[in-house]
């Protein structure tokens, strides 16, 4: 069935500029890390990019390795934009990385020029797209000189295969210096993809005001915890869940510690009139250089209930003071 988008569409969301940079990216941005491979239903896949258009969001966040297996994620959002999405793509934002190990041999993974093209060009076959909006380095290299992966950042984005260079997982010293090295061919650092929810708040320790010194925006992944910061597991452990497959969490995870502070992080959401995933977005967009709040979802529904935190994002005070307890790394 052909695919309109709803007409409300920007209704929904606010979008803010990344940084000093042009780009606005919604407040809620969707990642295809998870759910997108061929484990799952293509119908389902579908439906929850259909939705997230039709709410507002923008913007999906792929790379090079997701899946199941490495690739799929792309090949499958790729189908799907050339069903639904492709009238409507100077309306998205399509971003993928390089970094982690995607095929054998010495060129595979890392931060190497010869790595980080090849790999772009394989993003964008699979992706069916002339280019992505962004494209990261998905983590530093400790070999290769900054000069050169940032060298082949600035490279795509002179190309035309990406509009805006961004990095993943650099530590405050590190994004100084790729920042540095992008100034030096004449891109700016547009935006950092770090993990960030209350249960690790790294980036707090030097990422913030690396950002803000540099004008660069921070979009946050994993900030329900991958389903931990949700009533997921409130209740036992799903089956079809993260934790139930042992896919990045495992069932020990789910320990009582835990369950203490996810329910006492539970209670406080309650008190708000809002779902304990709504809280914990309200969150992290707290935080000034967060941009956006890059979430996963397996179904419509969560992706329709994370969403509604955007109607009350506000933390006065002694909310803030009354979750900090349980918001520990
Ligand atoms: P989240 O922290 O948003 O976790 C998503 C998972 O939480 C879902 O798959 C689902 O688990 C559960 N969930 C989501 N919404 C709800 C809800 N409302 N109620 C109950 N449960 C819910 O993010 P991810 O860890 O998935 O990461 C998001 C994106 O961030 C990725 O897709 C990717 O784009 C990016 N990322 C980037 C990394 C990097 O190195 N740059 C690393 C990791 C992620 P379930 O599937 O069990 O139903």
């Amino acid at each position: 069935m052909s695919y309109l988008a709803a007409e409300n569409r920007y209704d929904h969301l606010d979008y803010v500029r990344s940084g000093r940079s042009g780009l606005k990216l919604p407040r809620v941005s969707l990642g295809l890390w998870n759910n997108f491979g061929a484990d799952r239903a293509r119908e389902t896949q579908r439906a929850i990019v259909r939705r997230a258009f039709d709410l507002g969001i923008t913007h999906f966040d792929l790379a090079n390795n997701y899946g199941p297996p490495p690739g799929s994620a792309e090949s499958n959002f790729g189908r799907i934009f050339a069903d639904d999405l492709r009238a409507y793509r100077d309306e998205i934002l399509i971003s993928s990385k390089a970094g982690y190990l995607m095929w054998d041999g010495p060129y595979g993974e890392w931060g190497s020029r010869k790595n980080l093209l090849a790999s772009l060009d394989q993003s964008l076959g699979r992706l069916g797209v002339d280019y992505v909006d962004v494209f990261y380095s998905h983590r530093p290299d400790p070999e290769t000189p900054i000069e050169e992966t940032m060298g082949a950042l600035a490279h795509a984005v002179r190309q035309g295969k990406a509009l805006y260079a961004g990095i993943s997982n650099y530590s405050p010293e590190q994004t100084r210096a790729a920042a540095a090295a992008l100034a030096a061919e004449g891109v700016p650092l547009t935006i950092h993809q770090p993990r960030y929810n209350m249960f690790d708040r790294a980036p707090e320790n030097g990422l913030w005001d690396a950002l803000a010194e540099l004008g660069a925006g921070a979009i946050v992944y994993s900030p329900l915890a991958q389903g931990l910061l949700t009533a997921r597991y409130l209740d036992g452990i799903p089956a079809g869940s993260r934790a139930s497959e042992g896919r990045w969490i495992s069932e020990s995870t789910i320990s009582e510690t835990y369950l203490d502070r996810a329910r006492g992080l539970n209670v406080i959401a309650e008190q708000r009139g809002q779902s304990l995933a709504q809280l914990a977005i309200a969150w992290v967009l707290r935080q000034p250089q967060v941009t956006s709040a890059l979430v996963g979802a397996s179904s419509v529904a969560q992706l329709e209930d994370t969403l509604r935190a955007l109607e009350n994002t506000a933390l006065s005070d002694e909310e803030l003071a009354r979750i900090e307890p349980f918001a520990v790394d």
